[in-house]
């Protein structure tokens, strides 16, 4: 992965702050014949689904969107809009799809696929293992993984069957989720070995 991580950090400056990104528009497709050929990340992409009923743009263009929004730590859904106005998201689709709006992605993720999701996860989890990835990024010889949870996020507004609730002094209530994380520790590639909700009702 070293080889790859230096390149990003250029690409995500270039993203964020130049309008008309043509380089970084390069750099994200050697990332992505990179991420094809090792990770089956093209595979990936057209497999994406999601639950909307004949939507006029499909999975595979939410799922390209949203993953180079979340590899490049977007802040707000808000800012997905502002960057495609930088042109490295039209490299990305091609020329006859629309690109979605934020509002698509919010509404299409709401329904996402999360089992082909997790599928996909443990593929390139398998994948990784089999480049010997976890000796490779080990710390003295060392392979470490720590195990942490992680609230997600949380709204006063609005609570579903699964969310675990706070309630504060003042008689208001938190409604989120929570997740437990295995993820690996030292090297690059920061891994995500696997994840499991935490808490509501199950
Ligand atoms: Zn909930």
């Amino acid at each position: 992965m070293q080889s790859v991580a230096q390149p990003l950090e250029e690409v995500q400056k270039i993203f964020c702050r130049t309008p008309g990104g043509k380089k970084a528009g390069r750099l994200i497709q050697h990332f992505t014949q990179y991420a094809s050929k090792v990770y089956g990340f093209s595979q990936m992409v057209r497999q994406a689904k999601d639950g909307r009923k004949q939507p006029h743009i499909k999975a595979p263009a939410i799922f390209t969107v949203a993953f180079f929004g979340a590899f490049f730590c977007m802040e707000s859904m808000e800012q997905m809009d502002r960057w495609q106005k930088t042109g490295v998201f039209r490299q990305l689709v091609p020329k006859n799809i629309r690109l979605p709006s934020h509002d698509t992605v919010r509404q299409a993720l709401m329904k996402w696929d999360l089992k082909e999701q997790r599928k996909q996860h443990n593929c390139v989890i398998q994948r990784y293992k089999e480049q010997r990835g976890p000796q490779k990024e080990s710390i003295n010889g060392w392979r470490v993984t720590a195990i942490d949870g992680v609230e997600l996020f949380h709204t006063k507004a609005y609570r579903c069957p699964e969310c675990l609730t706070r309630e504060h002094r003042d008689k208001t209530t938190d409604y989120y989720h929570a997740v437990v994380v295995a993820q690996q520790v030292g090297g690059n590639a920061n891994l995500i070995y696997d994840c499991s909700g935490w808490g509501g009702q199950g």
